[in-house]
């Protein structure tokens, strides 16, 4: 056992484990990279968290660095949930429910539990998180925070920076803040404590006060993001001040989370759900546009392509049987209402199915929950493109978060079918239409250069073309290592100026996941790509030595 291990072992509750069966399953996230930690900690409370935090800044005080990386479930898909230090494991012990306030649907947890488990919890109180992300049964609420996740929902109910309400934060140094909306006085309390976290508050606030300006520029036009640092929500214009923003999104990159207070929102009324079959993407774009001008959001406005259903067909004949008819068309739009009024839903329903009659030969409307089911199956079968190699081919995660401001998004796809055409890949499409989002895997095989060049070849034109939109290269899965690299050519160079500066008050020695996000070059990522690619790790459990 190495000499960290021996100290951690030493002086922290929970497991410590060097073996190689550990450190070959943390090895690897849902991303296309791989790099073995040499060092795993189960904290067993939020004091093995600081300890081990307070022990890396000890040593990087002697010039001496050991990365540390939070960890939830690691289904993160942009190989941000790898480090060659310390992993820090948090759903092995630090998954509890640590209070919930049945009235408001207020809940506290801590980082690590899981996050279908919380979903359960608040249903009982006919209350959910609408951004938990559709991989929520085997994932945890403190990655989905640190990647600022969404969902199918968050077109009308947003994503999970809407629900974070505070958060307990080791730092860098082993100090433990809480984190939550301050009026003007409490900052100025918090501007005075002779602490690491006083300076941070000092050095945040100094440094969003010196660039207004720029901190206003700093958001992109698009309607969810989860790129670079959320500088823009720090101040409000009440005078109120809150660190949460920076923290969700942040990817372990600025503190460890150990407790999440989250909001939720009421089960909405009874959910109506509407297909129409469009036979253009003209036509997609038009109902896009006019759905989302009615005076209240539907809950989910997905889009599924004919590329999709024919390989899902061709790859499980029985999955869209009996759901949808061939030919398939072009697209399937997917449109749900979950109004809680009943006068107001029905005339969304009522609004809405006129405007895609207009554009559509074929519209459904279905108020039968059990047929809605089987109705979302046309969207869930993404599920079994990504869930699906062809021999050595793999579905890979690669250029699968860009969003578009919504007029864009035809121009968009056509774009995304042409660098597909150009590569002779096979294209297949789904996403969040009412967002501008949309996901697309290349069938890559990561053991061939050819496949690797070709792989970081179309990433760099896609990402050059959802710049070129006025896009944001992740709406929901985060930089990590895949587009980390891509931030500075994201954001003007002043604003990720801004992220660096960020990075560097909260973590001065670059202790916290280094290589994730911010600083983070192709040259250093291209050697990590893993030469096969699974997403094994979702029905894996955590090993024990
Ligand atoms: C099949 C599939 C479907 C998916 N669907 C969605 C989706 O619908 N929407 C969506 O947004 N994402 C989706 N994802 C991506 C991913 O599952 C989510 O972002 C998820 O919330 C990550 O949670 P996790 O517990 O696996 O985190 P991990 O993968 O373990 O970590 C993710 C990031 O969070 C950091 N982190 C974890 N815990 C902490 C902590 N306690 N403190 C500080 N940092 C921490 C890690 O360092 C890493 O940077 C999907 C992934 C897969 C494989």
């Amino acid at each position: 056992m190495n000499k960290v291990a021996h100290y951690l072992q030493e002086h922290v509750v929970g497991e410590v484990m060097t073996g190689t069966d550990a450190r070959n399953y943390f090895s690897t996230d849902n991303s296309i990279f791989s790099i073995t930690p040499s060092v795993i900690v189960y904290p067993k409370n939020e004091n093995d968290v600081r300890k081990t935090a307070r022990f890396a800044w000890q040593l990087a005080e002697r010039n001496r660095i050991i990365p540390i990386t939070a960890r939830g479930s690691g289904t993160d898909l942009s190989g941000a949930a790898l480090g060659s230090g310390v992993m820090l494991a948090f759903p092995a012990h630090l998954n509890q429910v640590k209070f919930v306030d049945a009235k408001n649907g207020v809940v506290t947890v801590e980082a690590g539990i899981n996050f279908g488990k919380l979903q359960q919890l608040l249903l009982t109180y006919d209350r959910f998180v609408p951004a938990a992300p559709a991989s929520l049964e085997y994932s945890t609420v403190g990655g989905a925070v640190a990647n600022n996740a969404s969902s199918i929902r968050s077109i009308k109910y947003g994503d999970m920076r809407h629900y974070v309400k505070g958060l307990r934060v080791v730092l860098s140094n082993g100090e433990v803040i809480e984190t939550g909306k301050l009026s003007k006085k409490e900052l100025n309390r918090k501007l005075g404590l002779a602490t690491f976290e006083g300076e941070i508050y000092r050095a945040v606030d100094t440094l969003l006060e010196e660039n207004r300006e720029l901190v206003e520029k700093s958001s992109l036009n698009v309607t969810k993001n989860a790129t670079g640092y959320d500088l823009a929500d720090v101040r409000s214009e009440d005078g109120s001040f809150d660190l949460t923003p920076l923290f969700v999104g942040s990817q372990g990159t600025l503190g460890l989370v150990t407790e999440v207070t989250l909001d939720s929102e009421p089960i909405g009324g009874d959910p109506v759900l509407i297909t129409a079959h469009l036979d253009s993407v003209d036509a997609l774009q038009s109902a896009v546009e006019e759905l989302r001008k009615l005076e209240e959001s539907p809950s989910a406005l997905e889009v599924v392509d004919d590329n999709l259903l024919n390989l899902v067909s061709s790859l499980n004949a029985n999955y869209l049987k009996d759901v949808i008819e061939l030919p398939y068309p072009k697209f399937v739009l997917i449109v749900e209402f979950d109004s809680a009024k009943e006068h107001k839903q029905k005339k969304l329903v009522k609004q809405a199915t006129k405007i895609l009659s207009k554009l559509s030969q074929q519209v459904e409307v279905e108020e039968d929950t059990d047929k809605q089911e089987v109705l979302w199956k046309i969207r869930e079968s993404s599920a079994v493109v990504s869930g699906h190699n062809q021999g050595q081919l793999n579905p890979l995660p690669l250029i699968d978060d860009g969003i578009v401001p919504v007029d864009k998004l035809a121009t968009f796809i056509n774009a995304v079918y042409s660098q597909f055409s150009r590569e002779h890949l096979q294209v297949a499409l789904w996403g969040h239409a009412g967002d501008g989002n949309l996901h697309v895997q290349p069938y890559l095989n990561l053991s061939q250069v050819g496949d690797r060049q070709k792989a970081f070849r179309m990433l760099e034109e896609y990402n050059r073309q959802v710049r070129d939109l006025g896009g944001s290269l992740s709406a929901q899965y985060n930089d990590g290592r895949l587009r980390g690299p891509y931030l500075d050519k994201l954001y003007p160079a002043d604003v990720h100026a801004l992220f660096q500066k960020i990075k560097k008050i909260f973590d001065p020695y670059n202790i916290l996941n280094p290589g994730v996000k911010i600083n983070v070059s192709l040259e250093e990522v291209k050697p990590l790509v893993r030469s096969s690619y699974s997403l094994d790790h979702i029905f894996d459990h955590l090993p024990l030595s």
